[in-house]
C-alpha cells in the first residue's frame, strides 16, 4: 500500500463532467488499496475571473484582500469534487489550506510555504478518508489567508507529498506530459519520458507553465519524484527526477516568457560603484532583476539595461526616477513588449556550439537579439515580443527536427 498525492489543475476540474472523470481516477487509485491525498486548483478560468471582479471595484486592491478573494476559487473546487466522490459512495473529506495547517510567510500574492502542521490531514488519512485539499492557499502568522503565486497549486501538492513522505506525487493536467516546448504553440514538440529536476526547474522558471517553478525546487530538495500526466487519457506521462537516462539529447526544451519588461538607464557616469548603488536600491525595494547589460555611451558615460517581471516595472522605474541624481543618470527608458526565449539542457555544458546554433537559427529568421544571458544549462535571448513565438519555433526546429 502506498500514499499517493494527486494534483488536478483548473482545466481538469472545469465542469461536472470533468469532475466525474477526475473522481474516477482518484477512486480507482483508492480502490487499488492506496491512501490518496488530492490537491485541486480553481475550476477553469475562475482565478482570472476573480481578478477581473476585483478590478471592477478597485484598480489596485491590497494584496491581502486579493488573497481572500482568490482563495475562494480552490474552495469551490474541493467541495464540488468531494461531493462528486461522496455521490460515488466513497469516504471523502475536503479541507482548506488553513485546515491542514499549511503555514506561509506574509508575502501576500506570492507567499512561500514555511512549515506544515499536518495532524488533521494525517488523522483523516488514518480514518481511510480520501482527502481533498485546496491548492494555492495557506495561512500566515497573523491567521490571514495567503496565496502562493499563479500556478501555485503544484507547489501545494509537492509540499503535502514532502510532509507526508508520499511514495509518489502525480501532477495531472491538460497535456500528457512535459514536452520539448509548449505543445499548444509548437505542434512538432516532442513528449519527454523523463527530465531532470534541474532542467525542469530552468524550463519552469523560464516560462514553461506546465509546473510551478517552486514545486520543482521543493521536489528536488526533498527528492520527491514527480510525474506530469494527462487527466483525460490514462497513459504514462513524464517523470521528473534527479537522474535520467541520458539519451543523445544535448538540449531538453525551449521556453518563452512574455511576462518581462526592459528598463534602460541612460547616461550614467563611467566610474566604479554605480551599478552597486542602483541594484542595491532595487534589491531593497524587492525588485527582482534578471538579465543585465552594460553598454558604452557617449563622453565617458555608460548605459545599463536590465529586465524585470512586468509586475515590477512601475516600481523599478519609480525607484530609478526618484534617484536619478544619486546615480547621475540622464533618463530612464522602458519597453514592455519584449520576451525571453530560452534553450535548456544539461548536455550543453560539455558541448560547445549550442549557443552559436541557436543564434544562427535566429539570424536565418531575421530576428534581432537585444540581450543574451547564459548559464551552464541554458541560453536565453531577449527579443521583441511580436517575434517570440516564431523565435521559439525556429530554435525548436533547429534542435529537435533534424
Ligand atoms: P493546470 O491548470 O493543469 O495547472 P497549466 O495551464 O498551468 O495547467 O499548465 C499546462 C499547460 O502548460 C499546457 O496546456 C501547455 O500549454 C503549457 N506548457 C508550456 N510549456 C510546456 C511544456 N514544455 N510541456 C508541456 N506543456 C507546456
Ligand atoms: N488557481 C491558481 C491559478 O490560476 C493556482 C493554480 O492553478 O495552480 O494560478
Ligand atoms: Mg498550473
Amino acid at each position: 500500500m502506498s500514499l499517493i498525492v494527486q494534483k488536478f489543475g483548473g482545466s481538469s476540474v472545469a465542469n461536472a463532467e470533468k469532475l466525474r472523470n477526475v473522481a474516477g481516477i482518484i477512486t480507482d487509485t483508492y480502490k487499488a488499496g492506496n491512501d490518496v491525498v488530492v490537491v485541486v486548483s480553481a475550476q477553469g478560468d475562475t482565478t482570472d475571473e476573480l481578478i477581473e471582479k476585483a478590478k471592477e471595484v478597485n484598480p489596485s486592491p491590497s494584496k491581502r484582500e486579493m488573497d481572500v478573494l482568490l482563495s475562494v476559487g480552490e474552495q469551490i473546487s474541493i467541495s464540488l469534487l468531494a461531493m462528486t466522490i461522496e455521490n460515488m459512495g466513497f469516504p471523502v473529506i475536503s479541507l482548506t489550506g488553513w485546515q491542514v495547517g499549511l503555514k506561509t510567510d506574509s508575502n501576500y500574492g506570492n507567499a512561500r510555504i514555511s512549515k506544515f502542521t499536518n495532524d488533521r490531514l494525517r488523522n483523516e488519512i488514518l480514518k481511510k478518508n480520501i482527502v481533498i485539499v485546496a491548492g494555492f492557499q495557506g495561512i500566515n502568522k497573523y491567521d490571514d489567508i495567503t496565496t502562493l503565486g499563479r500556478g501555485g497549486s503544484d507547489t501545494s501538492a509537492v509540499a503535502l507529498a514532502t510532509a507526508l513522505k508520499a511514495d509518489l506525487c502525480q501532477i495531472y493536467t491538460d497535456v500528457d506530459g512535459v514536452y520539448t516546448s509548449d505543445p499548444r504553440k509548437i505542434p512538432t514538440a516532442k513528449k519527454l519520458d523523463e527530465i531532470t529536476f534541474d532542467e525542469m526547474l530552468e524550463l519552469a522558471s523560464l516560462g514553461a507553465q506546465v509546473l510551478h517553478n517552486r514545486s520543482v525546487e521543493m521536489a528536488k530538495k526533498h527528492n520527491i519524484e514527480l510525474e506530469v500526466l494527462s487527466s483525460l487519457e490514462r497513459k504514462p506521462g513524464t517523470k521528473v527526477k534527479e537522474v535520467v537516462k541520458m539519451e543523445k539529447m544535448l538540449v531538453r526544451g525551449v521556453a518563452v516568457d512574455k511576462d518581462i519588461a526592459k528598463v534602460a538607464v541612460i547616461g550614467l557616469p563611467d566610474k566604479p560603484g554605480i551599478a552597486f548603488k542602483m541594484f542595491s536600491l532595487l534589491a531593497q525595494k524587492k525588485v527582482n532583476v534578471d538579465v543585465i547589460l552594460q553598454s558604452v555611451g557617449r563622453e565617458n558615460t555608460k548605459d545599463i539595461s536590465f529586465t524585470v517581471n512586468k509586475d515590477n516595472l512601475d516600481l523599478a522605474v519609480s525607484v530609478i526616477n526618484d534617484n536619478l541624481d544619486v546615480f547621475g543618470a540622464t533618463k530612464v527608458v522602458t519597453k514592455d513588449k519584449i520576451s525571453k526565449v530560452s534553450l535548456v539542457g544539461a548536455g550543453m555544458q560539455s558541448n560547445p556550439g549550442i549557443a552559436a546554433k541557436m543564434f544562427e537559427a535566429l539570424a536565418d529568421a531575421n530576428i534581432n537579439i537585444s540581450m543574451i544571458t547564459t548559464s551552464e544549462i541554458k541560453v536565453s535571448v531577449i527579443i521583441d515580443e511580436a517575434e517570440s513565438d516564431k523565435a521559439a519555433r525556429v530554435i525548436h526546429d533547429a534542435f529537435f527536427n533534424i
